[in-house]
């Protein structure tokens, strides 16, 4: 049977001595906040945790939905959606978003002070009628109930992960509005049959950045990646405790 771990990797390793420019994503700074450890394992040493299961279904909406507001886009007018939220923004032109919003890619800002490239990719970018974009995140999931705010202790990360955007497109020099939109399509799972579709509830949830912890993480991250030796890990880190589980039955 084949594995979906690659085990030890030699690309993509931080290292102190080199002056080239170091990318590093806005899941890998979420990746640090979450276990220092963990990060270092993958960004220094080349060992990353196992990877997840593609979520080809969440891929499918997010890519429908670009579709959807691009059409819009292109007509520069409002969404439906948007009118009946009475939400001041309308789909964004930029010459850059398709680069922004590519994997791998995205936006992009050199930290000169740590020499670390910052990236991010955004889903989609609209404008206000004061003239700032807005940052925008697709979420989909299949919940009972509507989705109306982001109350849960696992939602820091969705709100980390719009700062990081709302910051990148500021050190582009954009003027970025404080707020950003959450647009989450729920599917609906009591209808009496499949009938080969899905159906979403649509809600929006909006959420005021605050971007001032960014500056002092990198440097943070910095310092962790010029350590020469292993920080500890989490305490409350569901593989570690798997790994310390099977240690303590094995040794
Ligand atoms: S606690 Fe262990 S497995 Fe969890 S994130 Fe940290 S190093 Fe990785």
């Amino acid at each position: 049977m084949s594995s979906f771990y690659k085990g030890k990797r030699t690309r993509n390793i931080y290292n102190p001595d080199d002056s080239k420019p170091f990318k590093l994503s806005r899941s890998k700074i979420d990746r640090f906040i979450e276990c220092p450890r963990c990060f270092y394992l993958d960004r220094r040493l080349g060992v990353d945790r196992p990877p997840g299961f593609p979520f080809n279904l969440n891929s499918a909406v997010d890519s429908l939905l670009k579709n959807e507001f691009d059409a819009i886009r292109i007509k520069n007018a409002q969404h439906p959606f948007l009118l009946e939220k009475n939400i001041d923004a309308r789909p964004a032109q930029h010459e850059k978003l398709d680069k922004w919003r590519e994997n791998f890619v995205g936006i992009q800002y050199h930290h000169e002070e740590t020499n670390l490239i910052i990236t991010g990719a955004i889903d989609d970018l609209w404008q206000n009628s004061k003239h700032e974009y807005i940052v925008v995140d697709y979420k989909s999931t299949a919940k009972k109930g509507r989705i109306e705010a982001l109350d849960q202790g696992w939602h820091a990360g969705y709100k980390r992960q719009m700062e990081i955007y709302q910051w990148l497109l500021r050190k582009n020099n954009l003027l970025v509005s404080d707020t950003g939109y959450f647009l989450y399509a729920n599917g609906i799972t009591d209808r009496p049959s499949f009938d080969a579709r899905l159906e979403f509830d649509m809600t929006i949830i909006s959420y005021e950045g605050h971007d001032d912890w960014i500056d002092g993480t990198i440097e943070e991250i910095y310092g962790c990646l010029n350590k020469d030796f292993i920080p500890k890990s989490s305490s409350n880190c569901d593989y570690c405790c798997y790994q310390k589980a099977i240690d303590s039955v094995i040794f």
